[in-house]
């Protein structure tokens, strides 16, 4: 195993850097730095997308034929590690990273035509919904259905922890279209717009206060069969297909890097004793270990590319990435938080870069309550960072994947 770049793959990441060096403004650096959840606010986080896709680096990872490039996937994760090097913000996935894989393999021309295009200039702009009141990690128990109606369906029922259905202007349904036979049989997955006459948006408050996720209801909402991706009862194959792209991240150690050399620097400044808190023994030793775990995370990454790179299955590992990638995200916020002392537990949300809007709250004008900024955001974080262990397939879920295929039990 050679975990050494090659010389192309080195010109490669000074291409990378110098792209993103020209297009990152200071101003999409600092929504990133200080994003409270992993997307930064929407509008950064649009800005940002219009910058990739004007260098034709929105989607590289699309066919080639609707705007993707031609890289290995050395090159993928080179470019994963640049970009967060960089700071640049992370996109809102269920569009460009979701369901646009599904419509290019099971879409019509047509709608391969028509949505395409519009997911990557942001003018289409999906939210996700899968999941419903009774039907989370058993996907297949969903009920919303889809009742045929002439040319159309009249869906009914609700979808929830819907993130970002507030800027959504579409959204991608599983719907139940059969009730007989095994359950998994009955589903279509099906496209609708989110201005349709009745559907209603409701936003759930998290525990740090905003509101990024939401509860969808619909009702008799009239959805053209056109809209249905793939075939009619058929959309089981198609939901699992793009909940490979959900689950498939394989580039967590180069942002959790960033997030311990933070972390260093921020324990820096504040006084600890005679000296400041990184010269604590305690501390030091909490966050040598963290440095350690994400050290061990890239060499397992790099071990996976290796073997994807001579054309062998990932498999299961990718659930293995995600628990190690989300528990160790989990772990630097609570080192964070313990750095950021006292101000860390003033809730002040941030007053100029929310990550969602904060109902009934008043941010001040342009200074925090206590402390700096980073201190006013740990705390945010920190609650944000819970949800990793739960979404993209929980992680207990994702030990059961590691039980059977791994340990075969
Ligand atoms: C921040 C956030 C954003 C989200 N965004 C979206 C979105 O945009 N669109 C969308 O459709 N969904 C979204 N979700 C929903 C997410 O996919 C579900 O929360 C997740 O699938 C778990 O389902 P559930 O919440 O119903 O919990 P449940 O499935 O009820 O699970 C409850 C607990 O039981 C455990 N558990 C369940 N089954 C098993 C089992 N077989 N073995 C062991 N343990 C088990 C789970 O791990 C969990 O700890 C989001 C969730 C969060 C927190």
């Amino acid at each position: 195993m050679n975990l050494e770049w090659s010389q192309e793959e080195k010109a490669f990441a000074e291409e990378i850097r110098a792209v993103l060096e020209q297009e990152l403004t200071d101003d999409i650096r600092e929504a990133d730095r200080y994003a409270t959840s992993v997307y930064p606010d929407h509008k950064a986080s649009m800005a940002w997308q219009e910058r990739l896709h004007r260098n034709g680096l929105a989607a590289p990872h699309w066919p080639i034929e609707h705007g993707g490039k031609d890289w290995t996937a050395a090159q993928h994760y080179i470019f994963a590690c640049e970009r967060a090097r960089a700071r640049a913000p992370s996109l809102s996935p269920m569009g460009i990273h979701m369901v646009a894989h599904v419509i290019a393999a099971f879409g019509t021309a047509e709608q391969q035509d028509f949505f395409l295009p519009r997911i990557l200039s942001g003018d289409v702009f999906f939210c996700q919904g899968y999941s419903e009141p009774n039907a989370g990690s058993d996907l297949a128990a969903l009920q919303m259905s889809a009742v045929p109606n002439g040319e159309d369906f009249l869906l009914s029922g609700s979808k929830i922890w819907t993130t970002h259905a507030q800027e959504a202007n579409w959204i991608f349904c599983l719907v139940r279209t059969k009730n007989t036979g095994r359950r998994q049989e009955g589903i279509t997955f099906i496209l609708v717009p989110m201005d349709q006459d009745g559907v209603t948006v409701h936003p759930i408050t998290m525990l740090s206060g905003e509101t990024v996720q939401n509860q969808i209801f619909f009702a008799d909402v009239r959805v053209s069969r056109n809209n249905v991706i793939g075939e009619v009862d058929a959309g089981w194959r198609v939901a699992k297909y793009l909940l490979e792209f959900e689950r498939g991240g394989s580039a967590y150690s180069a942002g959790l890097k960033i997030r311990v050399s933070d972390i260093e620097e921020q324990a820096s400044t504040i006084a600890k004793g005679e000296g400041k808190l990184i010269d604590d023994p305690i501390f030091a030793h909490k966050l040598a270990r963290a440095r350690i775990r994400v050290d061990i995370l890239e060499v397992m990454e790099l071990r996976l590319l290796s073997s994807a790179g001579k054309g062998e299955s990932v498999g299961a590992m990718s659930s293995l990435m995600k628990i190690m990638g989300t528990e160790l995200a989990q772990h630097l916020t609570e080192l964070a938080l313990e750095a950021a002392g006292p101000s860390g537990t003033v809730f002040q949300p941030h007053p100029t870069r929310p990550g969602a809007a904060i109902p009934d709250y008043t941010a001040p004008e342009d200074e925090y309550v206590s402390g700096a900024t980073w201190q006013a955001v740990a705390p945010l974080q920190y609650l944000n960072e819970r949800a990793g262990s739960i979404y993209a397939g929980s992680n207990e879920i994702q030990r059961n994947i590691l039980a059977k295929h791994v340990l075969g039990l």
